[in-house]
């Protein structure tokens, strides 16, 4: 039997085609197959590269169908390299359902690094790094997303985020309101581009902006936001309580959970959590 092939997991550019690596390009030169998100779009990077490899589309509607023929494939003696549109395929990107296929087949992936738009935003952003979480998009949905953010506000790590353009306000205004209109954060806005910028304040600033500059929601945006201080003690933790549970119980209920948990009478904490649901937005996608 021939030996099989390899999986290699190649990360693209973002924006500059400068930063395409040495290695990525000699791994494309050399794969079989090139396993892509968008055909088209990558036919064109491997024309800027100067190479003509077979592509084949890999996205979320086909990555199970197309992982069982790429494994085959594999096992015959291909090497595979799979890219995405731009960045590091499977960083909320497709791939891993290949992945997983071709790691139970036995076949070796390797990884070829390079850019990502999470990690060069997290690089410049001038916030903590040393710890940080990435949260990939947040839910399109405003009450699911405003869940999400309840869970998240108390995290002390820097959170990552991707956001669509269109949603940059919305997601900027409902972290404001999570997190804490003080919490300083970064939008990176078209990194490696002709128009790479970073605004940089607090979120009730940057929620601001990007309500009143139509700049800020032009093209592709990361948002990086510094993690919780120290959760205050007792009563002061009534509000971060209530904030998440009323996403789940009806005021009295809340109300009768954080008094336990927070120390504070139950008739305070009722009182505040009518207030908390009173001030609570609207929902709209
Ligand atoms: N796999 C890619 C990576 O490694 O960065 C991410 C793909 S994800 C589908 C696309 C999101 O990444 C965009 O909505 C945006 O949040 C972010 N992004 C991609 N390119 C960017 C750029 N040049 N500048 C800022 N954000 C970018």
């Amino acid at each position: 039997m021939s030996q099989a092939g390899m999986l290699y997991v190649v990360a693209t550019p973002i924006g500059n085609m400068g930063d395409i690596s040495a290695r990525a390009r000699e791994i494309l030169a050399g794969a079989g197959v090139v396993a892509a998100e968008d055909t088209r779009h990558s036919a064109q990077l491997l024309r800027e590269l100067g190479l003509k490899r077979p592509l084949l589309s890999l996205h979320e509607h086909n990555e199970r169908a197309r992982a069982v023929e790429l494994v085959q494939r594999m096992r015959g003696g291909e090497n595979v390299a799979l890219i995405s549109d731009a960045g590091t395929p499977l960083v909320s990107d497709p791939g891993y359902q290949l992945l997983r296929a071709a790691l139970a087949a036995g076949i070796v992936v390797s990884p070829v690094p390079g850019p990502c738009a999470a990690i060069a935003a997290l690089s410049a952003a001038g916030l903590a790094s040393d710890r940080f979480g990435f949260e990939g998009f947040l839910p399109a949905r405003a009450t699911a997303r405003r869940r999400r953010l309840a869970e998240l506000a108390a995290e002390p790590r820097t959170l990552v985020f991707y956001e669509a353009p269109h949603r940059l306000a919305a997601s900027l205004a409902d972290l404001a309101q999570a997190c804490g209109a003080t919490r300083r954060a970064c939008v990176a806005r078209e990194l490696t581009k002709r128009h790479e910028s970073f605004y940089r304040g607090s979120l009730a600033e940057l929620a601001e902006l990007a309500g009143r500059d139509p700049d800020l929601a032009r093209g592709e945006s990361v948002i990086v936001v510094e993690g919780a201080g120290p959760a205050p003690a007792g009563a002061g933790r009534l509000d971060e309580m209530l904030g998440v549970l009323l996403h789940y119980l009806p005021p009295s209920a809340a109300a009768a959970a954080a008094s336990k948990l927070a120390g504070v009478r139950r008739n305070e904490a009722y009182a505040r959590a009518l207030e908390l649901a009173a001030a609570r937005p609207g929902d709209s996608a």
